[in-house]
C-alpha cells in the first residue's frame, strides 16, 4: 500500500474511533449523534490548534518552536524540522562557496564584472574597481557602455559578436590600455574580463622602435657601401686592376642589395605595425596603380612568364597609395618568383555583387602545402629558405601585405595546391570602394608574354 493511502487510512480510523466513542457515550442518553458531534468538535479544535502553531512557526521559525506532537502532526513537524535543518546546512555551504569564490576572484589580477541581460552591472571584483574605476553600490545596476565610453567598446558591445576581444583606454587613466573580453553564459548573462595590457603594448612599441631605429641607422652606411660597390663593379667590367675581383665584387654588390631590400622591408613593416590608423585615406586610381605594378612585375619576370589580367576600369579604392602598392607588388613579385619560367600569372580587380572589391593574383607556380599556408604571413617564414633567398626574398613580403591589408580593413586569403599553383586574394569592404563610371580605362597592354 502506498504511504499516502496508509496515511489516509490512519486519519480515517482515528475519526471513526472518535465518532464511535461519541456514539457509544450518547446512546445511553438517547442521543448517539449528539454524542458523536460533542466529541468531534474538540477533536477538530485540537487539529486547528496544531495548524495555527504550524502557521506561526512557518511565518517566524526563529521565534516559535514546533511543539512535540503525536500521530500525523508529529510526523509532519519532524519532517519540517528535518527539512529546515537540511536547508540551513545547504545555505551555509553555499555562503561558504560564495565567500571562497569572491575572495578568489578578488585576488585575480584581471578585472571581472558580471553583467545582466541588458549589460547592467550586478557584481565586480577589486581589480575591476581599480582598472575601470567602478564603485559599489553606486555603479551596480548601471549599463556598462555608460561607464566605458569609448567608441571601440561601444561598437563591440552593441554588435554582440563576442568571439574576439577589444581594446580601450581605462576610463580612470587614459594612458593605461585595457583588453576587454566578454564571455556570455547562463541566462543571457555576461562576464566581462578586463586585463591591463599597457606593459605589453609598451614592450611591443619598444621592439618596433628598436627595429625601426636600427634599420634606419643601417641605411646610410649601406647606401655608401653600395655606391662604392656600384663604382667598383663598373670598373671591374673593364680590363683594369679590379678585373680579377669581378666576381667577388658582383657577389658583394648582390649581398648589399639584399641587405638594402631587407632594411627597407623592416622599416616598412615597423611603420605599418606602429599605427594602422596612420594611413591617410585618398581616392586611389586602383586600375592605373595595378597596371603600373604589372609593368614592374614584368620587369622582374624578364619575359619568362605570361601575364593575363582582368581589371575593372573605374573601380576606385579609398586608402593609402604606399600601402596599396605594397600589397599588389608583393603579391605579384611573389607570383613571379615562385612560378617556373613559362608559367602564367593572372591579375584581377573586380567588383563583387555585394559592392566590395576583390584583388587577386593567381599563378601556375610551385604551390604551397596546406600546413604552410596559415604560417606564411609570419615574419621570416619561408617554405623553402634557399629558394626564397636565391630569388631575392626577404621573408617579410607577406607580413607587409597582411599589415597593409589590416589598414584597409581587409585580410589575405590563400588558395593553393602544390605543383599546380596558388591564388592570393583579398576583398576590400564596401566602405573603401567607389565606382567612377566615366573614369578612363587603365592603360594595360593585354599581351600574352611579358617583355622586360
Ligand atoms: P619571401 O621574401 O621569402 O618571398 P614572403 O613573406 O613574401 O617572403 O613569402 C613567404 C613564403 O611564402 C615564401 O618564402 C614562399 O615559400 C611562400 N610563397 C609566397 N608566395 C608564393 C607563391 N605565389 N607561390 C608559392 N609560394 C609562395
Amino acid at each position: 500500500m502506498s504511504p499516502y493511502l496508509k496515511l489516509l487510512g490512519q486519519i480515517f480510523l482515528r475519526v471513526a474511533i472518535v465518532v464511535a466513542i461519541g456514539l457509544i457515550c450518547g446512546a445511553p442518553f438517547g442521543h448517539p449523534a449528539l454524542g458523536a458531534l460533542l466529541l468531534l468538535i474538540p477533536y477538530v479544535l485540537l487539529q486547528m490548534r496544531q495548524l495555527v502553531r504550524l502557521r506561526a512557526w512557518l511565518m517566524a521559525p526563529k521565534r516559535y518552536f514546533l511543539p512535540d506532537a503525536h500521530g500525523i502532526w508529529g510526523e509532519v513537524f519532524d519532517l519540517l524540522i528535518d527539512l529546515q535543518r537540511k536547508n540551513r546546512k545547504r545555505k551555509k555551504r553555499l555562503a561558504l562557496m560564495l565567500a571562497e569564490f569572491q575572495s578568489s576572484t578578488a585576488a585575480l589580477p584581471d578585472g571581472a564584472v558580471v553583467l545582466g541581460d541588458r549589460g547592467e552591472i550586478s557584481w565586480f571584483n577589486t581589480a575591476a574597481r581599480q582598472l575601470l574605476g567602478l564603485r559599489a553600490p553606486q555603479d551596480l545596476g548601471i549599463r556598462i557602455p555608460n561607464l566605458i565610453r569609448h567608441p571601440s567598446f561601444t561598437e563591440f558591445f552593441e554588435q554582440g559578436d563576442f568571439e574576439h576581444e577589444t581594446e580601450a583606454p581605462s576610463p580612470l587613466n587614459r594612458t593605461r590600455m585595457l583588453s576587454l573580453r566578454i564571455i556570455p553564459y547562463g541566462n543571457d548573462q555576461k562576464l566581462l574580463i578586463v586585463r591591463d595590457i599597457s606593459e605589453r603594448r609598451q614592450l611591443e612599441a619598444a621592439r618596433r622602435d628598436f627595429v625601426s631605429n636600427a634599420s634606419h641607422e643601417l641605411r646610410t652606411p649601406l647606401t655608401v657601401l653600395r655606391g662604392y660597390l656600384d663604382l667598383m663593379d663598373a670598373e671591374a667590367q673593364q680590363a683594369g686592376p679590379l678585373g680579377a675581383w669581378q666576381s667577388p665584387i658582383v657577389e658583394m654588390r648582390n649581398q648589399a642589395l639584399r641587405m638594402e631590400a631587407l632594411v627597407n622591408d623592416m622599416l616598412k613593416l615597423a611603420r605599418l605595425e606602429a599605427d594602422r590608423a596612420a594611413m591617410t585615406d585618398e581616392l586611389l586610381p586602383a586600375p592605373a596603380l595595378i597596371a603600373r605594378a604589372i609593368e614592374e612585375a614584368r620587369a622582374v619576370s624578364k619575359g619568362q612568364h605570361r601575364f593575363e589580367h582582368d581589371i575593372s576600369d573605374g573601380l576606385l579604392l579609398l586608402g593609402g597609395e604606399a600601402e596599396f602598392h605594397s600589397i599588389i607588388i608583393n603579391l605579384m613579385t611573389n607570383a613571379v618568383r615562385y612560378t617556373p619560367p613559362g608559367g602564367v600569372i593572372r591579375v584581377s580587380w573586380s567588383q563583387l555583387d555585394d559592392g566590395s572589391a576583390r584583388f587577386a593574383v593567381a599563378d601556375t607556380g610551385i604551390g604551397i602545402s596546406a600546413d604552410d599556408i596559415p604560417r606564411l604571413t609570419e615574419r621570416f617564414y619561408r617554405v623553402d629558405v634557399g629558394r626564397s633567398r636565391a630569388s631575392g626574398g626577404t621573408g617579410l613580403g607577406l607580413s607587409i601585405v597582411k599589415h597593409a591589408l589590416e589598414a584597409f580593413d581587409s585580410r589575405l586569403e590563400i588558395d593553393s595546391e602544390p605543383g599546380v599553383g596558388s591564388t592570393f586574394f583579398c576583398r576590400f569592404p564596401v566602405h573603401r570602394v567607389q565606382v567612377a563610371p566615366g573614369a578612363a580605362p587603365a592603360a594595360i597592354p593585354n599581351e600574352t608574354r611579358s617583355g622586360a
